[in-house]
């Protein structure tokens, strides 16, 4: 498909990928009829070039507002659903987060445009391994990776402002909670196997103040605080 090139890449946003500009663009569309409106979520959407992280086959797919998958048993989710999910964190650029479930690690790279620091862990070695070139052919610098189970959280650059959890448990793991500074807030998934509620939960203290979001489809968040294999 030909799109016109329309000027040079945004600074800092990676690649410019002309041709799929266009799709984007709709896609950004699609978004804003969707009740998306924070402009800093809708910039980031438009810095990353989802494409390039759902596998070849299905890449003339990448702009739809759907969920695609990205191999071992794993989603990459509805853009929209992203783009709800980091909306609601409310993000001002300066925050240190948590993400569990690097995945394809497009939502990784979307919220490396909303904070200062991203901090992601996956405990699938392939995820993980096409995730962190993905990362370095778009460039982005602020993310550090681990392999491992993200129920037990990552101690050493806590607390996190913002925590998301790219997968359904069905509480909150409780190293996760420890980790989230004062005033921090957490999304998850919470609820069975198969349906959830995205919750957004923020620290106030030693207690949590949860508030429902939307019903949701997540895979299981597998660990020693989530679900079994
Ligand atoms: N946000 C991702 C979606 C990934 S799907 C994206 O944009 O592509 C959820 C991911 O969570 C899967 O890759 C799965 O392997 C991972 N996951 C499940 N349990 C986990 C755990 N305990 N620790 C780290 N990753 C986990």
């Amino acid at each position: 498909m030909a799109e016109s090139l329309g000027g040079a890449g945004p600074p800092g946003g990676g690649p410019a990928e002309p041709e799929l500009r266009g799709p984007r663009r709709r896609l950004l569309d699609t978004l804003r009829e969707r009740g998306i409106t924070d402009l800093s979520v809708l910039r980031a959407v438009d810095l990353t070039p989802r494409h390039l992280f759902v596998p070849q086959a299905i890449q003339h797919r990448a702009y739809e507002d759907a969920a695609l998958p990205i191999g071992s048993g794993q989603t990459i989710s509805q853009p929209s659903v992203h783009a709800r999910y980091l909306a609601e964190l409310r993000l001002t650029g300066h925050e240190r987060a948590l993400e569990i479930g690097t995945g394809s690690g497009y939502q990784t790279v979307l919220l490396s445009h909303l904070v200062e620091q991203v901090f992601s862990i996956e405990r699938v070695r392939e995820l993980l391994d096409r995730a962190r070139d993905v990362i370095r052919r778009v460039d982005a610098r602020n993310i550090s990776l681990l392999l491992g189970d993200g129920t037990f959280g990552w101690r050493e650059y806590a607390p996190y402002d913002a925590i998301l959890v790219s997968a359904a448990a069905q509480d909150v793991p409780r190293p996760l909670f420890e980790q989230l500074a004062e005033g921090g807030r957490i999304l998850i998934p919470l609820g069975g196997r198969e349906d959830q509620m995205l919750t957004v939960a923020t620290r106030r203290g030693d207690t949590l103040v949860r508030r429902d979001i939307t019903p949701v489809r997540f895979v299981p968040l597998v660990g020693a605080y989530g679900w079994s294999e």
